[in-house]
């Protein structure tokens, strides 16, 4: 069982699994992309991963060919999906049992796509597998945060080069999070109730300066005290207190707008 380990004085935790260590690529680097014929993630390769969790497809049978977004769970899991989550507490040595949840959201069946270049229907397809994953995992009282994320390219640790996301779901809330939710609390308290990403909004489209593009929906920004290039956020225009409410008339895409600049 994986075990997540806190930090002696912060409430800094950190995941520990044997079972990562034994990923392709792990403390080498890969030189070359993943071929096709050796990919987990292209069509007809579906044996070589654990049985899907979701998948779209409009033909074919479960855990065969035909799909067009297919999610499983993480072959090397950080986190496993069974059990309860206890604590074990020894002087400063304090750690829960790593319950959760590590799964692989394959974006295309296409080995050579890319989100950016995807077509909008496929995007809507990978937003909507976002949302649903999220929604199942969210409702599993254990679980207390879900990340989506994606390594993009080898020197972010992206073991496969196919276009897929990450989902991790944990049994505690990262401290970045608590702080950044401590922070919306104060600024709702001091501005009668306000909301500060509903106040970044405003007044970021107002002076236009950091807005990359907008559409009906959304809003990407770079950040005031963005902490490396390129950092860019994507904000919902209506006010929403969580990913998983997304609805979808907002994951349906609409013609960017691009800013002037
Ligand atoms: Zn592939
Ligand atoms: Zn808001």
């Amino acid at each position: 069982m994986p075990e997540i380990r806190k930090d002696y004085a912060t409430p800094t935790w950190v995941v520990f699994s044997a079972a990562r260590s034994q990923r392709p690529g792990a403390f080498r680097n890969l030189k070359d992309a993943t071929p096709k014929e050796s990919c987990p993630f292209c069509p007809g390769h579906e044996a070589m991963t654990p049985p899907e969790v979701l998948a779209y497809r409009d033909r074919g049978m479960p855990n065969g060919p035909g799909w067009s977004i297919r999610c499983v769970q993480n072959k090397f899991p950080a986190l496993e999906r069974g059990g309860e989550v206890r604590e074990h507490r020894d002087g400063p040595f304090l750690s829960v049992d790593g319950v959760g949840a590590h799964e692989i959201i394959v974006e295309s069946p296409d080995h050579d796509g890319h989100l950016a270049t995807l077509d909008d229907r496929q995007v809507e397809r990978v937003l909507r597998a976002y949302r649903e994953r999220y929604h199942d995992l969210a409702a599993d009282r254990r679980i207390k945060y879900v990340q989506i994320f994606k390594n993009h390219g080898e020197r972010a640790g992206a073991s496969f080069s196919h276009p897929h996301a990450q989902v991790i779901a944990i049994p505690i809330v990262p401290l970045r999070v608590l702080e950044e939710a401590e922070g919306m609390r104060a600024h709702a308290e001091q501005r009668e109730g306000e909301c500060l990403y509903c106040e970044i909004l405003r007044r970021e489209l107002a002076l236009g300066r950091r807005v990359v593009a907008e559409n009906r929906s959304f809003v990407a920004l770079e950040p005031f005290a963005a902490r490396s290039p390129f950092e860019t956020w994507i904000l919902p225009k209506v006010h929403a207190r969580a990913f998983e409410t997304l609805s979808d008339t907002s994951i349906r895409l609409c013609p960017r707008t691009p800013h002037p600049s």
